[in-house]
């Protein structure tokens, strides 16, 4: 329902990418009156016309349906969101360092710079986006120097758990709400804005700043280990001659392990995992805990290995050369119902591949376009049908539903050779070769 919160509260979400716009509309759903805030303008023009910028399933009628409303409004300015908001939602980016392993607060750093003038009256600042352990302590003192009210003015640490591609879902609905404050009355306030949410039994856990901080890493990390461990077992079925994804469902049905994050592929990808972990082990390092995380470099390689492993797959189809060869990949996400593609598996394979002489075709259902501005020099292609065309190798990449439901007679019609690299372990391979196929998988065995 969308009545309307029992107590509304004026909210802004610094920063509406992936995140923030997720955030804002979810705000509005939840029947706050909500300002998003971004730099980009282009950006926040879509979003004032109820658009989406990126695709993210159930975006697009939340945001149309609530900027319709009025409840739902987008700027540029700083100035207008410290005038209107209680709560100010911190969403924007911290990517990896260029040229290092950190996290880079310079986005952080400038949105709080740029709030804090503004800030005349009582208001929290509910920061969301994943930061090292410590960010919050030292952002408390930056806005002590550059907000006027600043006692009236108090920080709080939200990490935020959504999946892309289950965004909205994961916003109204979250597994739990973990709230890093200094006060009672700080968390307080959340629990009002969240209140709907608590209503329907999300579980809460109420803590300190930097615990808050640290659960999201913590998550990520676990994510990351979780993948890169049936990986690698992936790697040890490829020397053994095992089946890996037959080793994964007889895990599986071990409560303690679970079969969630549990299936061998091309690894994890985007814009969070990997600079996470890579961050996190950083961070650990400056605190002290050297050794801590020294595992999360074992995490990291394992995961860039079945990249490699992808591209070996290829060149063995081929005969020992992928140069000159057709190769399709299809999916340039780096995970379906996204076009993000940050740090994506499939397409660094298709880059692998490019760079060592194959004429690549890349076809993804979303995220052409965000893929073509970051490698303009592949080629694309507007159908799965034109990018297979004539190939002599065939790579799913990206396990999108449109994939992994093709048909190997259907297939076999468009392409050159019947090969097909199965990057993402998601077709059946005996039916592949029984049609035909020369199929490789990941971390099974070659079906005869
Ligand atoms: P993003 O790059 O999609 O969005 C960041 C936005 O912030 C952009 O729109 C950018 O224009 C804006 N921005 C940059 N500087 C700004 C400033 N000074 N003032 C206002 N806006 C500014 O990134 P994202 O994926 O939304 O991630 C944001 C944060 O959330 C990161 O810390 C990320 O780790 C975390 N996070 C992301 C996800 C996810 O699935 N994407 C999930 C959980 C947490």
């Amino acid at each position: 329902d969308h009545e309307g919160a029992d107590m509304p509260l004026r909210i802004t979400v610094i920063g509406t990418g992936y995140l923030g716009a997720v955030h804002a509309a979810g705000m509005a759903e939840l029947g706050h009156e909500v300002l998003g805030v971004d730099v980009d303008e282009r950006k926040v023009d879509t979003l004032n016309q109820g658009r989406a910028p990126f695709f993210e399933p159930g975006l697009e009628p939340l945001l149309e349906r609530h900027v319709g409303s009025g409840r739902l409004r987008f700027t540029t300015s700083f100035a207008e969101a410290g005038e209107f908001g209680d709560v100010h939602f911190l969403c924007v980016g911290t990517p990896q360092q260029p040229g290092g392993r950190g996290a880079d607060l310079r986005y952080v750093d400038a949105a709080i710079d740029a709030l804090a003038p503004h800030l005349h009256r009582p208001a929290l600042i509910a920061g969301k986006s994943t930061v090292p352990v410590g960010t919050a302590e030292r952002l408390t003192a930056r806005l002590a120097a550059a907000a006027p009210a600043m006692e009236e003015v108090h920080l709080a640490w939200n990490p935020e758990f959504l999946r892309e591609g289950f965004a909205v879902e994961d916003t109204l609905r979250p597994d739990r709400l973990v709230l890093g404050v200094t006060s009672r009355a700080d968390a307080a306030v959340l629990e009002q804005v969240y209140a709907k949410v608590l209503h329907a039994g999300t579980p809460l856990v109420v803590t300190d700043m930097p615990t808050a901080e640290l659960v999201k890493v913590a998550a990520n990390s676990f994510l990351a280990t979780k993948i890169s461990f049936i990986n690698a077992m992936a790697e040890v079925c490829e020397a053994a001659g095992a089946d890996v994804v037959q080793l994964s469902e007889a895990l599986s049905y071990d409560e303690r392990i679970g079969g969630k994050f549990l299936r061998a592929g091309l690894g994890f990808g985007g814009g969070c995992l990997p600079k996470d972990i890579r961050a996190f082990t950083t961070r650990a390092a400056e605190l002290g805990a050297h050794e801590a995380l020294n595992f999360l470099r074992e995490v990291d390689e394992v995961n860039m290995r079945r990249r490699s492993r992808v591209v070996d797959l290829v060149r063995e189809l081929l005969g020992g050369s992928v140069l000159g060869a057709k190769v399709a990949v299809l999916g340039a996400a780096f995970k379906p119902n996204t076009d993000d593609v940050r740090d994506s598996p499939a397409l660094n394979v298709a880059a692998t591949l490019h760079l060592a002489g194959s004429q690549v075709v890349v076809h993804d259902p979303q995220a052409n376009a965000n893929a073509a501005a970051k490698f303009p020099t592949l080629s694309y292609a507007d159908t799965a049908a034109e990018a297979v065309a004539g190939a002599d190798v065939v790579v799913l990449a990206t396990e999108w539903e449109q994939f992994t439901s093709m048909d190997p007679f259907e297939l076999e019609q468009q392409v050159a050779y019947r090969r097909i690299v199965d990057a993402r372990n998601a077709l059946e391979p005996q039916r592949w070769a029984d049609a035909g196929w020369a199929y490789r998988g990941m971390g099974r065995p070659v079906p005869t």
